[in-house]
């Protein structure tokens, strides 16, 4: 039986996130790119953070501008405070506000444990967990000063935190990683917990494994693909774009009943495939 293989396309609603203003950091490469490009298609306007690949932001946003919204590129270095309150103040000046926010920018510096620099452990809880954590603050208090406009959004604001599927499963030799993840579950839920009285959504996306730059070794030849299908029961390793459909979703007033929920988009890597056949 041949079966539909990668993330489906054109699903996007084109009006769904109409009028409203959408950050995402890490904006430039992979999820963030292709997320990016989902909330432009569905008529959000959109800041494309990055901190190195300038280039590539600057298309990334040349591209949602074709969609008729309006897209910029904004560098910051996500786990730097100032940067972070400068972006979202330019943000405010030159966009007006900010609805949505996606938390996204990440990265891996694996070792084995014993062999695990401090500088590996640090740098990635810096920007995996402590840049999410500077974002959301940044977008919220924007989120509270504007409060709800109903003719944009049932919300005041909207925040989707990247995690993964390593917030559940612990993953040997990326300690560091898999702390992060486990940090923004619970960063998520507790602002989610705080921040729903003042009408703010936050939730999170967990992808499983996905094709993307940051894990090129896991997919790029058809043997470390076979190896990767075999965690995965849906039986195809995800898109970009199959997090970005997630994205929007959650971002929409669609999912405006859904408050701290992680929703995982990972082919079903996190119902233990290993215990199909037995266990
Ligand atoms: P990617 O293609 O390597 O993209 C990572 C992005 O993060 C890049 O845009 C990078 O910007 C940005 N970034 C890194 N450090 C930053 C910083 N200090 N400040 C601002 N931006 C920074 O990887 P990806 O797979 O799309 O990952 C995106 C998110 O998805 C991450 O949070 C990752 O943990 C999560 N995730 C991915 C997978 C997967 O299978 N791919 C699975 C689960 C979770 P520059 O290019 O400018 O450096």
């Amino acid at each position: 039986m041949s079966v539909p293989q990668g993330a489906p396309q054109g699903v996007i609603p084109t009006q769904l996130l109409k009028g409203q203003k959408a950050l995402v950091t890490g904006g430039n490469s992979g999820i963030g790119k292709a997320t990016a490009i989902g909330l432009g298609r569905a008529g959000a306007d959109v800041v494309v953070n990055y901190v190195a690949g300038r280039e590539a932001a600057e298309q990334v946003a040349e591209e949602i501008s074709g969609f008729g919204v309006r897209a910029a590129a904004y560098e910051a270095d996500v786990s730097q405070e100032d940067q972070v309150v400068a972006m979202t103040q330019r943000m405010v000046e030159e966009f007006g506000t900010v609805d949505i926010l996606v938390a996204n920018a990440g990265l891996q510096r694996d070792a084995p444990f014993t062999k695990m620099t401090t500088a590996q452990w640090q740098k990635v809880l810096d920007v995996n967990l402590t840049g999410q954590f500077l974002c959301a603050r940044e977008a919220t208090k924007e989120f509270l000063r504007r409060g709800v406009v109903p003719e944009v959004s049932r919300a005041a604001g909207k925040i989707i935190c990247m995690s993964s599927v390593h917030q559940l499963i612990p993953w040997a030799g990326h300690v560091n990683y898999a702390a992060s993840k486990g940090g923004v579950q619970m960063m998520m839920t507790t602002l989610a917990q705080e921040l729903a009285p003042r009408r703010i959504r936050v939730n999170a996306v967990a992808p499983g494994a996905i094709r993307t730059p940051i894990n090129r070794s896991a997919w790029d030849t058809p043997d470390a693909e076979q190896d990767l299908l075999q965690l995965i029961p849906y039986g195809r390793v995800g898109d970009p774009e199959d997090i970005a459909h997630a994205v929007v979703g959650l971002a929409s007033d669609l999912m405006d009943y859904v408050v701290g929920t992680t929703l995982y988009v990972d082919g079903g890597m996190t119902l233990f495939p290993g215990f199909a056949t037995g266990g």
